[in-house]
């Protein structure tokens, strides 16, 4: 991998990267498309991390197809797939790993202890390996990319980081390898999480900038339906992760939620909402 990058980079040609735990959608190859508008040659790579798991977490059943990725991610002009065995990647538990720090106090975070320790050790080696010029990472998990820039920034990874936006089908449902999992009335149900935040975004135009009583709107709407189980619904600063008490343009609005087995997250910027977002034509929903 690292040969390939450096033989990339003595022609003069900029790396760009996207990190994937594969089952590709719509939703990653925009970030190709993103990595391929700032860098000359683009290198993807896929790894289930086991490190980013917890006991009780999907590791076993997270869904893999392989052949199919490989062929969307080259038809979408992947020049180089990176799919390392977990062998290759930890021939033994690292001693060593990268603390993500008080990012984590909120959002995924507490109910999902290790999991950001586990994504910056993966993605530090994966820096070192690839050495990308940039990365391209997305809005929908958007605490993990604000730890990964914090990282870089930090540490002093030459890498540029990019955050694409959220890539949704038809009906706002914001695309995940997760949704696979879904039973077909769960599908039906899963929709009421965009849609419980653009309640959020509604009221906060509408005046209400009072975090406490936008939170309680997402809350409300997701209500309705006794099968959402909430972890967290919350309004954070962008930069701090830390909850606001009064919203502003920029206050992100985050929830996590199970619905059924599966664990869905979803994100808005209080001050755009959905329409930040794209949404995929309703026949060319991916999973
Ligand atoms: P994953 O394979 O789930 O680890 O995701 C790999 C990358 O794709 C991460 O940077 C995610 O934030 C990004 N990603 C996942 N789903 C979406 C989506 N619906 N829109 C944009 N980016 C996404």
């Amino acid at each position: 991998m690292r040969a390939w990058s450096r033989a990339a980079r003595a022609d003069g040609r900029r790396v760009g990267f996207v990190p994937t735990m594969g089952f590709l959608h719509e939703g990653h190859l925009r970030l190709v498309d993103r990595a391929a508008t700032g860098s000359d040659t683009v290198a993807m790579s896929i790894f289930v991390n086991p490190l980013q798991f917890g006991p009780q977490e999907d590791l076993g059943s997270y869904p893999r197809a392989l052949e199919r990725d490989r062929q969307l991610a080259t038809s979408r002009g992947v020049d180089c797939l990176f799919v390392p065995a977990d062998q290759a990647m930890y021939p033994r538990p690292p001693l060593v790993r990268v603390s993500p720090g008080t990012l984590t106090a909120h959002l995924c975070g507490p109910w999902r202890p290790g999991h950001f320790e586990g994504v910056l050790t993966v993605v530090a080696k994966l820096f070192h390996i690839v050495e990308p010029d940039l990365a391209v990472f997305g809005r929908k998990d958007l605490q993990q990319a604000r730890i990964i820039r914090s990282m870089v920034d930090d540490l002093n990874f030459p890498v540029t980081i990019e955050v694409a936006s959220i890539i949704r089908e038809a009906d706002g449902l914001a695309l995940s390898s997760r949704n696979a999992y879904l039973k077909p009335v769960e599908r039906e149900v899963a929709v009421l999480l965009s849609q419980a935040l653009e309640e959020g975004h509604r009221r906060y135009r509408g005046g209400t900038h009072d975090a406490r009583e936008v939170v309680a709107a997402v809350r409300q709407v997701l209500s309705r339906e006794a099968t959402i189980l909430v972890q967290y619904v919350e309004a954070v600063d962008p930069d701090t992760l830390a909850p606001v008490t009064t919203a502003t343009d920029d206050t992100v609005l985050a929830l996590a939620a199970f619905i059924g087995k599966t664990r869905l997250i979803d994100n808005i910027i209080l001050g755009v909402g959905l329409g930040a977002d794209e949404r995929l034509a309703a026949t060319a929903g991916t999973v």
